[in-house]
């Protein structure tokens, strides 16, 4: 578990000082916005569509740093993809690290990553809040999201 504990502490350091596709949430299509009250992280998720493929998504947020490089890992491993794809891709990382069977094991690097997240519970809502954020996006594709100002 050495070499995963390394590359779980790489990827989220790397994302925090380098995050991927961070800002523009507000001209993308549809957002959504999620919040996790166990740790107070906080992250705006935007997603543009063009002929069923996820053309563009892109993310805001202030929290720990694994809930935002949860978030930026996340933007570039569903960049591209179908929109079914991208469901697939939801339902393999919350199985990744919710699940203690070992059946994922195909996502990308910096995903499987985040399978060190099972030895610490608490931490897991940080790693599945933006992709929760993502598919309540995606499940309202027209709905706008109201701020304060
Ligand atoms: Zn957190």
């Amino acid at each position: 578990m050495t070499e995963l504990r390394e590359l779980y502490q790489e990827v989220i350091l790397d994302h925090n000082k380098r995050p991927r596709n961070y800002g523009g949430v507000s001209e993308c299509g549809s957002r959504a916005e999620g919040y996790n009250p166990l740790c107070g992280d906080r992250v705006s998720v935007g997603v543009s569509l063009a002929d069923g493929v996820i053309s563009d998504v892109r993310f805001e947020g202030a929290g720990c740093a694994i809930s935002q490089a949860s978030a930026s890992t996340m933007t570039e491993a569903l960049k591209g993809k179908g929109l079914d794809e991208a469901r697939q891709i939801c339902e393999e990382f919350h199985e990744l690290v919710t699940s203690n069977s070992g059946t994922v094991d195909h996502l990308d690097e910096s995903l499987m990553a985040f399978e060190g997240v099972r030895e610490f519970p608490i931490r897991i809502k940080c790693a599945t809040l933006p992709w929760h954020t993502f598919l309540a996006a995606l499940a309202e594709p027209n709905a706008e999201v109201t701020t304060e100002d």
